[in-house]
């Protein structure tokens, strides 16, 4: 097995579908055999009982139709009276038919009957016969006549016992036909059977080979053909079979490879316009500064930081001196573009790792981690110089003839009680005293300024 058909996740339920496919062929295959076997055991069982029955009432039909000849041999000629052995012969016979058969023993006691009674006249007769040589002949032959007459009308009423016995020979001869009908339909039917039961191993072993042939040998030959290509041994052409099925294959791979680069598509821009909404949701569309949300999320990031590692937390808020009055004189435009040239300086003066966000309107806000109060008053002093420097001129304004910014300052350790929401308040109070002393200008916040 190569390298590959080993890897390959569908060796297995290949297997699978072959066993799954095959187990329950063979099972109905061995299942409708045992079936066939047993119907047929069955079949042939009946059949022989039936045959033996047919047999049995064909020997009945014969000896009545002997018992039969007897009888009329008896009865039409003068001999009955002494042909002993004939009689006892005729007597057994029908004691023998009435044991065999049911139907005919009622017809064979009449007839035994009658035999009996004729018997008995027999003997009477031999009597006279010996008495009459005797010499009592009138008297004798008086009752000899009348017992001739006796046996007559019994002889007469033989043909219409026979009658009988005729009958009842053919009901046993109608219950044979009847048996081997019956036989010859249990035949027919085994028949029939045998044939179904043929046709249907036929059918099983043709789509076991269709199978096979179709879908069982192809894959089997491609994964093989395509396990050699994945070790590089495979040199010949595949078979001309194989080749559709590889193409057939091909070609959904390329549908899929095409769907899958129309998927790649639609999913790099989708990921371009998460990118797109995620930097408008945190980037101030007008600075291109963090704007107030990115602010707030960094502030607690941050403040826990510091909480942890001990340090101090430092922050810049700062506000564009008589910004108003620049709007006023050169236009809202012109206002737009000196905050963005503010945020820009802003942005240039801090550190990597500083975090420089629009506060709101001209406002701004610079978190300054790992900063006690001396490095964020000079940050602040860089920042307030950095915008200084960029000489945007600003007619109105009290501070100077560029545009300036007042900026207040803190520095703290986060202490117990303290929240982040402090901090921003003492850097705004701060601020409030730096425009408060003159504007451009930045004021580190103190503890003696609360109030003021
Ligand atoms: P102070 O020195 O005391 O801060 O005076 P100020 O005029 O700067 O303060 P004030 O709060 O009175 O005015 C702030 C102005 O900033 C008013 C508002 O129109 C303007 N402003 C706020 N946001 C923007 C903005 O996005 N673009 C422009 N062009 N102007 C803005
Ligand atoms: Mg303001
Ligand atoms: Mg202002």
């Amino acid at each position: 097995m190569s390298p590959l058909s080993e890897k390959n996740p569908l060796c297995l339920p290949l297997s699978v579908f072959c066993l799954l496919l095959l187990v329950p062929l063979v099972l109905l295959l061995v299942g409708g055999g045992g079936l066939f076997i047993h119907y047929s055991r069955e079949i042939v069982t009946d059949s022989s009982r039936a045959y033996g029955q047919y047999r049995a009432s064909l020997d009945l039909a014969e000896r009545g139709a002997d018992i039969r000849t007897q009888l009329w041999f008896l009865t039409s000629t003068p001999v009955w009276r002494k042909n002993v052995h004939a009689w006892e012969e005729c007597r057994r016979q029908l004691q023998s038919l009435a044991a065999a058969s049911s139907q005919a023993a009622p017809h064979a006691h009449v007839l035994l009957e009658k035999l009996e009674s004729l018997r008995i006249l027999r003997e009477q007769l031999a009597k006279i016969d010996a008495l009459r040589s005797e010499g009592q002949t009138s008297l004798l032959l008086e009752q000899r006549n009348a017992l001739d007459n006796q046996a007559d009308g019994l002889l007469r009423s033989l043909p219409e016992l026979v009658q009988h016995l005729e009958q009842a020979t053919s009901a046993a001869q109608d219950m044979g036909a009847q048996l081997r009908a019956n036989a010859v339909s249990a035949q027919e039917q085994e028949n029939r059977m045998l044939l179904f039961l043929v046709a249907a191993a036929a059918y099983l072993v043709l789509v076991i080979w269709l199978v096979q042939r179709q879908v069982v040998r192809p894959l089997m030959g491609i994964r093989g053909y395509v396990g050699r290509l994945g070790t590089g041994v495979a040199v010949e052409q595949p078979p001309h079979s194989h080749v559709l099925v590889i193409a057939d294959i091909a070609e959904a791979l390329e549908n899929l490879a095409v769907y899958l680069g129309q998927a790649t598509v639609r999913s790099e821009k989708i990921e371009t316009e998460r990118t797109q909404f995620r930097r408008m949701s945190l980037y101030d569309g007008l600075t291109n500064l963090y704007n107030r949300r990115a602010f707030d999320e960094a502030l607690q990031k941050l403040w826990a930081k510091a909480r942890q590692s001990g340090k101090p937390l430092g922050i810049v808020m700062m506000d564009v001196d008589k910004f108003k009055v620049y709007n006023d004189s050169c236009g809202h435009q012109a206002g737009d573009v000196c905050l963005r040239k503010v945020a820009g300086a802003v942005a240039k003066a801090v550190r990597e790792g500083d975090v420089a966000a629009r506060y709101g309107g001209e406002e701004f806000v610079v978190i300054l981690p790992d900063t006690d109060k001396t490095q964020a008053f000079a940050a602040a002093e860089r920042i307030r110089e950095a915008v200084e420097a960029v000489k945007l001129p600003h007619p109105g304004s009290p501070a100077g003839p560029y545009v300036t910014v007042s900026l207040g300052v803190t520095a703290e350790a986060t202490a117990e009680g303290s929240t982040p929401t402090d901090l921003v308040r003492h850097a705004d109070e701060a601020l409030y005293l730096s425009k408060k002393n003159g504007r451009n200008r930045a004021t580190i916040y103190e503890v003696s300024t609360d109030g003021e």
